[in-house]
Order: C-alpha cells, then sequence, then structure tokens
C-alpha cells in the first residue's frame, strides 16, 4: 500500500487495526495523510502557528481491507480513490523515491532500461560488477527501472498510456492488450 500511494503521489497512512482472537489480522484501514478533520486549538495565537500548517484538511481518500479468520484471502471493502488536493508531482515523487540509490548508479539504470531494456537480473549484475562497492536493494532497482520504462508524461497520466495500447490495438489487430486491475 505505501508504494501505490508513492506512485500516485500521496503519503498512505495506516488507520483502523482490528484482530481476531488469535491476533491475526481481522481489519484494516488506510488513508490519505490529507484525512481526517483539523482541530485547531482554542486560545493559540495563530501569527504563532502559522508555519506548523496542519495536512489535515479532510482528504476522502481510503482503503479498508477485511481478513476473515483462517483465511488468506484479503478483501478490499471501500474504496474511495478521491483526494481534495493536488497529488505530488513526478519531480518531487522522483527526489525522494530514489534518494537512497547514488546518482551515477541511477544514471547506469537508466541508460540499460532505455537502451537496452534489459531486465533486472541482468542489470544487478552489471551494477554489481561496476559498483562494487554499493549494495541497492532490489525493490529499488525495480523502482528505478519501472520508472525509466515508462516516459514521465505517461507516469503522471497513466490513462494516455492506456489510450495509447487502446489504439494501437484498433490500428493492428495483431495487436493486444488486457487490463488487469
Ligand atoms: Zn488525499
Amino acid at each position: 500500500m505505501e508504494n501505490y500511494g508513492k506512485k500516485h503521489g500521496f503519503t498512505i497512512i495506516k488507520k483502523r487495526l482490528l484482530r481476531h482472537d488469535d491476533q491475526s489480522i481481522k481489519h484494516r484501514g488506510f488513508g490519505c495523510e490529507f484525512g481526517g478533520r483539523h482541530k485547531p486549538k482554542k486560545g493559540v495565537d495563530i501569527n504563532e502557528h502559522r508555519d506548523r500548517k496542519s495536512k489535515r484538511q479532510e482528504c476522502p481518500w481510503k482503503a479498508n481491507f477485511n481478513c476473515p479468520k483462517n483465511s488468506n484471502n484479503i478483501t478490499l471493502t471501500t474504496f474511495n480513490n478521491c483526494h481534495n488536493h493536488v497529488l505530488l508531482s513526478n519531480t518531487e515523487e522522483y527526489s525522494t523515491k530514489y534518494r537512497c540509490i547514488p546518482e551515477d548508479v541511477l544514471k547506469e539504470i537508466q541508460f540499460f532500461t532505455e537502451n537496452g531494456n534489459l531486465p533486472i537480473s541482468i542489470q544487478r549484475k552489471l551494477l554489481k560488477a561496476r559498483f562494487p562497492t554499493s549494495s541497492i536493494l532490489d525493490c529499488d532497482l525495480t523502482n528505478a527501472i519501472q520508472k525509466f520504462k515508462v516516459k514521465p508524461d505517461e507516469v503522471h497520466d497513466a490513462s494516455n498510456l492506456l489510450k495509447t495500447l487502446i489504439q494501437n490495438k484498433s490500428n493492428d489487430p495483431r495487436w493486444f492488450c488486457r487490463v488487469s486491475t
């Protein structure tokens, strides 16, 4: 879920948690960091606290999951995919998301991905050979590869990508695209 939020330009916070008798998770709710109601403290000088502006502005985004007892099935019970604020731009997302990968390594990943479309297994080997001192987590590498695979403007608007795919499909019957949710 955290990754989902990052990808879509907001931060997910964990909300309600209920457990079964055996301590396994029964219910878990997630919300947007801008969710909830901002309660200003009474009698506080507004000027003094201006820069500590609360993030809470009742953003309605939420996702709730239920897990029945003795079952591995997780059900998405509520999903409200709406925000009442601007989502982070790609540049902000980019800078925080890849802080853990050094700039020169990142450039290399970009090169491998854009020019060779190399899979993660090969990139890992090449990067290890090239930068023996730095260790890169697989998840970070995957994220970085994904990032360079898709053009930034398409990441920003995933429906563009979908449109292109559908267009390709109608132009050429050999094309197929499947939408998985
Ligand atoms: Zn939100």
